[in-house]
């Protein structure tokens, strides 16, 4: 391979094929770097010592395909190449063979300078001769395949199922594939294989796993694509614990596949815990948590500050503070809480803040002092207090739970460690797998959420969560409540659990529910009656009433995970061949129309305009 070839294999005969990655013309002597997946090799044509073939050398460009024999060389000292491991070598050609010509490409592999993206992804098989593309591929390859090992070697059986199914539960909507042999009928392709994985724990599988595709017809976000792969798994008679450690197991294989070397266990927190200290049900462990300074203080002194501020003193007092990053001017101080997704999502009028410090340390100084020192701050901090705005005119027009409060700060924390990452550096990898990987588990989310469009409860996984048992008391009684925005079905807490990474959600799962007259309940809190059941999950309500084993499993994105590993900006950059935004294969060109005979024989009229 073009790759391979070392000092220590001069003298020796070789046979390298490839494409013209770069060719230079010295008149006598002409240099050709020769290109696989593996690398580079200098090729040199002599014309002195072999005429015919450095004629024939004079004829090629970039990416065409050749073969050449020749003997293995090493370079003049002052020739090496000493960023390329095939450096101190060359191969000088004793023949060439010319096994394609290419046309111009659009844009060079070899290049440095990346074309637009769109141009990237319309020639994707000449973007994906590009290094970085071989090495993102590659290293999809050997995680994919360490994860694999892995999970084989404790004993799950990797086993397939459809794509061409039925609606499944995961809430987004489906991809349609028309039936032609029963008109106006319907396939779907799957969200994700959530029933059949459980009908396989009832068929006695005990161990699944499966590296598959799903397909998700969503309003696309910057990170989604319509179709993506999960690595997902299922198991019989599990504890929590049992699926964390597998899922921890087969992330410690493909780490290691990629070099780093992670700390299991992965530490654990409940979802509560995660909104309080962090605001956020996926927290970003690499900056400080957000303390509520209340306890610091006294009665007194929680008072005049609230006072002062026109918090609340009955919520939070939240102390944010982002490292490194206490050195701005005024102006920037006063503008926080204007910008990003802090202002966004909640209109700054609900949350006070008290954005200096300097001030605050001068008006209220043992204040100040003890709050800082309960928190932590360091001297290079950038800090500030937020607390929920005292304004009676507040409560009649927004959702004023402590919940609700919590999750701002958790923005204004994010968005503030977002304008100043240059500063503090946390998100930078500086090679120390414990800093730069900060793994956590969050657990006991809640069963359901409120969809405030349709004014309902509905699941906040999937509806075959189980509910943790405390809780089952609250959900018999509450469960004709499925409109009520105020019905405890909120508090009600699931066995459901994330694997979060730096502030990304990587995967979700659950224990599931295995005795039908649960499933039925859950249905019936969702405001669904036993006829839309049957018509939905008929089939998979019945396998339950056939000797169900408890279980539970959970599905990880495989793409996000190797964008992760391959320091990738995007997972258009890990996916071979990804859609765009739009949801458009800019290579293939999909979607398209189709011919008016293929819609007759499936019984399809499509309307011209959109109605
Ligand atoms: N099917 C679920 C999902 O795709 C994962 C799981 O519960 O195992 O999110």
């Amino acid at each position: 391979m073009c790759g391979a070839l070392r000092l220590s294999d001069a003298g020796k005969k070789a046979v390298l094929m490839g494409w013209v990655n770069r060719r230079r013309d010295l008149g006598s002597i002409i240099f050709i770097d020769l290109r696989d997946r593996t690398g580079v090799t200098q090729v040199v044509f002599n014309r002195e010592s072999n005429a015919a073939a450095h004629e024939k050398a004079s004829t090629l460009r970039n990416e065409y395909v050749i073969a050449v024999i020749g003997t293995v060389k090493q370079r003049d000292s002052d020739t090496i190449n000493n960023n390329i491991p095939t450096g101190e070598v060359e191969l000088v050609v004793e023949e060439l063979r010319l096994l394609n010509d290419s046309k111009q490409p659009p844009f060079l592999p070899s290049e440095a300078v990346l074309p637009n993206e769109e141009m990237r992804l319309k020639y994707r098989y000449i973007d994906l001769r590009r290094d970085s593309m071989q090495f993102n591929i590659e290293m999809r390859h050997k995680v994919s395949k360490a994860i694999r090992d892995f999970l084989s070697d404790q004993g799950f059986f990797e086993i397939e199922t459809p794509f061409m199914t039925r609606s499944t539960p995961e809430g987004a909507r489906d991809y349609l594939v028309p039936s032609r042999v029963q008109p106006g009928s319907f396939y779907a392709l799957p969200q994700s294989p959530q029933m059949f994985k459980q009908i396989l724990m009832i068929s006695g599988f005990d161990k699944y796993f499966q590296i598959v595709r799903c397909f998700r017809d969503e309003d696309l976000r910057a990170d989604r694509q319509p179709e993506f792969t999960q690595v997902d798994l299922e198991m019989s008679y599990p504890q929590t614990g049992s699926v964390w450690t597998v899922v921890e197991g087969f992330m410690t294989a493909a780490f290691k596949a990629a070099g780093h070397e992670i700390k299991t266990p992965f530490p654990r927190m409940s979802y509560d815990e995660a909104i309080r200290r962090y605001g956020n049900d996926k927290p970003d462990l690499r900056l400080p948590e957000i303390v509520d300074v209340r306890e610091a203080l006294t009665a007194e002194e929680l008072n005049e500050l609230t006072g002062k501020f026109r918090m609340r003193s009955d919520f939070p007092v939240q102390l944010i503070r982002i490292p490194k990053s206490g050195d701005i001017s005024g102006t920037e101080r006063r503008t926080i809480g204007t910008y990003g997704a802090f202002q966004h999502v909640q209109g700054p009028s609900f949350v006070q803040l008290m954005t200096d410090p300097k001030r605050f340390a001068k008006e209220l100084a043992t204040i100040s002092e003890k709050v800082q020192s309960f928190a932590q701050v360091l001297p290079d901090d950038l800090w500030l207090l937020a607390g929920a705005a005292n304004r009676p005119e507040n409560a009649a027009v927004m959702d004023q739970s402590v919940q609700h409060f919590c999750e701002k700060c958790g923005f204004l924390r994010l968005d503030l460690a977002q304008k100043y990452a240059s500063k503090h550096k946390a998100f930078e990898q500086m090679g120390d797998p414990a800093k730069d990987f900060r793994f956590l588990w969050v657990s006991d989310f809640p069963m359901f959420e409120w969809d405030s469009t349709e004014k309902r409860w509905n699941p906040a996984h999937h509806p075959f969560t189980s509910l943790h048992e405390e809780d089952m008391p609250k959900l018999e009684a509450n469960i004709d409540s499925v409109h009520d925005p105020k019905s405890p079905l909120g508090e009600i807490r699931a066995l459901a659990y994330d694997v979060v990474l730096n502030g990304t959600e990587l995967g979700s799962g659950s224990i599931r529910i295995h005795r039908q007259d649960i499933q039925k309940k859950i249905f019936q809190a969702l405001g669904m009656s036993d006829n839309e059941a049957r018509a939905r999950f008929g089939f998979f309500l019945e396998a339950l009433e056939h000797g169900t084993p408890p279980h539970g499993g959970i599905a990880l994105g495989l793409d996000r995970i190797v964008m992760i590993l391959a320091g990738a900006e995007s997972l258009r950059e890990v996916i071979p061949f990804p859609k765009t935004a739009r949801a458009v294969d800019l290579m293939v060109d999909a979607p398209t129309p189709v011919s008016e005979a293929q819609l007759k024989e499936l019984g399809i009229t499509v309307r011209k305009s959109r109605e």
